[in-house]
């Protein structure tokens, strides 16, 4: 466990951000904002999953207009993702929006700013300042900055800017597709200011790509105390953005989870145990109790080298051997299983 460091409270909605709250994992849905029953599908599915805070992206008048109905059927704040048109920030605003992301690349005029920090410090929702290494104004695009100063310069113009409207809710991004350009950006943002830092690497790419290079950059973070949300941004199912943002956090004690140990099975294994392992390890996501569940693909070796597991099973051709802290308990079908499985972790 590391200690984090101490960032500005700011309240989101129903949750807190900053200071010694817990880290918050959240995401960004996938479907057009306008369609609100997808939409509100798509949150609650998230929000099963262990998700907190959840973006949407504004395109139009119907997107920032749909968010009062989203909002009366889900659970977690909502964040109004707006880019280049203000107006559409202010709408959001008036339909409810519990947060505000903007791109200072792309707003970029005082007087449009102005009007967005007026409304959000009407309403006492906080404003994300959320900066993308690639998405920067032409003039800084231009300037001799290296990319990481290139965006902490935007930042300090941004926070520069909006502090001078006596506005203080703020939530900081430095966004890049280089994973050393994010870590170096948050860390000196960091030692700059003391808002709350959304981390984040983006354009991750597909699920292993992002995993790997998300959790590089978020580890080495984590580890000196940065961060206070965190986004795994990956290409395909927003879920699997929950699911490693959780056993992120896990390593690094900030989250309680269960912890599923499988075998990557091999020529003794006599069965298929990966669609049991699906069924169990979607089922583990949604609790959260500390409980440790093995799937195990043969009796010789399952049992003990998962002797850890507080619950588990070990396939052998016919039955599968229920076993709890390495002892075995019983012998049952293949097609018990799962029900079994579930009616023990249940009981833990
Ligand atoms: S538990 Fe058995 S099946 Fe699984 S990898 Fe080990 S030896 Fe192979």
């Amino acid at each position: 466990m590391f200690s984090r460091l101490e960032t500005r409270q700011i309240k989101v909605g129903n949750i807190t951000l900053g200071h010694s709250n817990e880290v918050v994992i959240q995401s960004m849905t996938t479907t057009r904002t306008s369609n609100v029953k997808s939409t509100v599908k798509q949150i609650l599915l998230l929000e099963s999953y262990g998700c907190k805070l959840v973006r949407v992206a504004i395109l139009d008048k119907n997107d920032a207009m749909s968010l009062s109905k989203i909002k009366k059927q889900v659970h977690i704040p909502l964040v109004a993702d707006i880019h280049f048109n203000y107006k559409l920030a202010l709408l959001a605003i008036e339909n409810g929006a519990d947060k505000i992301r903007i791109n200072p690349g792309n707003i970029t005029s005082n007087e449009e700013i102005k009007q967005i920090v007026l409304a959000c410090k009407a309403k006492h929702i906080p404003i994300r300042i959320g900066i993308n290494s690639g998405s920067l104004s032409k003039e800084m695009m231009e300037s001799n900055l290296n990319s990481v100063d290139r965006m902490i310069e935007t930042l300090k113009q941004a926070i520069k800017l909006i502090e001078s409207f006596d506005f203080y809710d703020i939530c900081i991004s430095l966004k890049s597709s280089d994973a050393n350009t994010c870590i170096e950006a948050y860390k000196k943002a960091a030692t700059l200011f003391s808002y709350p830092l959304h981390l984040g690497l983006t354009e991750a790419g597909p699920l292993v790509e992002s995993s790997i290079q998300s959790s590089y950059v978020l580890n080495k973070l984590l580890e000196l105390g940065i961060g206070d949300t965190i986004r795994v941004s990956i290409s395909g199912n927003p879920i699997d953005e929950i699911k490693v943002a959780k056993q992120i956090l896990f390593l690094h004690e900030l989250i309680k989870m269960p912890k599923l140990i499988s075998c990557p099975t091999c020529g003794r294994c006599q069965t298929n145990i990966i669609k049991y392992i699906k069924v169990i390890e979607d089922y583990l996501y949604k609790i959260n109790k500390p409980i440790k569940v093995a799937i195990m693909g043969c009796v010789v070796n399952g049992p003990g080298e998962a002797k850890d597991a507080d619950i588990g099973v070990a396939f052998n051709k016919l039955n599968a051997l229920l076993f709890k802290k390495g002892k075995p308990i019983k012998e049952i079908k293949h097609e018990e299983v799962i029900d079994t499985l579930l009616l023990e972790i249940n009981n833990f």
